[in-house]
């Protein structure tokens, strides 16, 4: 596995990779990786010849007041696992090769960023789509993977791949899950143990709910007795809790087709999301 820090040698390296017309898969992730990460890799791997994965804490997608400077940072044994995985390229540049001096450019996805995540956090996906769009412009890769578990993610990278012609595949991975439930995520390190036991309440409520509004609850009543749940199982606040078609991400209140649930909640310092499928 080569271990690249510059564009010039990330060039270089991925334009060898690809002779003999041998497919590229790029996995990009911002490190300290689980398990969900490992299953992208995999996934990749079935899908291309060779396997790009991306290392980049990318501030453009943090806000003034979240965790860039607290962000777990693991690089060698990141590097270890994606080795153990026969991970090709391991591009990871610092900040200046990724945004050099005069950087001035934003891609920015209307409509999707509105809501959810984006009415939370404003800019995050202007800062996820231009970061995406560079790294897709850098690797120039047959086919990228994004995971599930961050779906409003995946369907702004979605749009922004069409809307800006770039002719690859996109490919969303079913979100892993601890044993009791809870996405794997790079954020779950910062939980206290009385924290992470808490946190098992988010699947938990949303997997009710599901079940509920599918056997004929409106979304109101479901995600009232949810959010009790969420809160009296030690979460401080709950961002949203919203049943909505997963491909507009347009509001429901009751199950349809494509109907999924959103949730965004705080426990302590720390927010975590999470979506559910609504199986009518
Ligand atoms: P991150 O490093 O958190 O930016 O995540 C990098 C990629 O891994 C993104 O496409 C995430 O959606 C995906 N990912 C993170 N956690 C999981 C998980 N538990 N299951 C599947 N994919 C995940």
């Amino acid at each position: 596995m080569q271990i690249i820090r510059d564009i010039a040698t990330l060039h270089r390296a991925v334009a060898a990779l690809k002779q003999g017309g041998k497919s590229v898969a790029l996995v990009p992730t911002m490190g300290a990786l689980h398990d969900g990460h490992i299953a992208l890799v995999r996934e990749a791997r079935r899908w291309a010849d060779h396997v790009v994965v991306s290392i980049f804490v990318n501030p453009k997608q943090f806000g003034p007041n979240e965790d860039l400077d607290a962000y777990p940072r693991q690089e060698e044994a990141d590097a270890a696992r994606l080795f153990a995985e026969a991970v090709e390229i391991l591009w990871a540049p610092p900040v200046e090769a990724m945004y050099p001096a005069g950087h001035a450019t934003t891609v920015s996805v209307s409509g999707l960023v509105d809501v959810l995540c984006g009415a939370a956090r404003p800019g995050h996906f202007d800062g996820v789509a231009t970061i995406v769009a560079k790294l897709f412009n850098q690797v120039a890769p047959d086919i990228a993977l994004f995971g599930q578990k961050d779906w409003q993610q995946l369907a702004v990278i979605r749009r922004m791949a069409l809307d800006l012609d770039f002719a690859l595949d996109i490919v969303g991975v079913p979100t892993v899950r601890e044993a009791d439930g809870l996405a794997m995520s790079s954020r779950n390190a910062y939980l206290s143990a009385e924290q992470r036991a808490a946190a098992a309440a988010l699947p938990a409520a949303m997997r009710q709910a599901a079940l509920t509004i599918a056997a004929g609850a409106t979304a109101d009543e479901a995600l009232a007795d949810a959010r009790a749940a969420i809160l009296a199982a030690g979460f401080d606040s709950i961002d949203y809790l919203d049943l909505r078609d997963e491909a507009a991400l347009a509001p429901l209140d009751q199950a349809a087709a494509g109907a999924r649930l959103f949730v965004a909640a705080r426990i302590g310092k720390t927010r975590l999301i999470d979506n559910w499928p609504v199986v009518a």
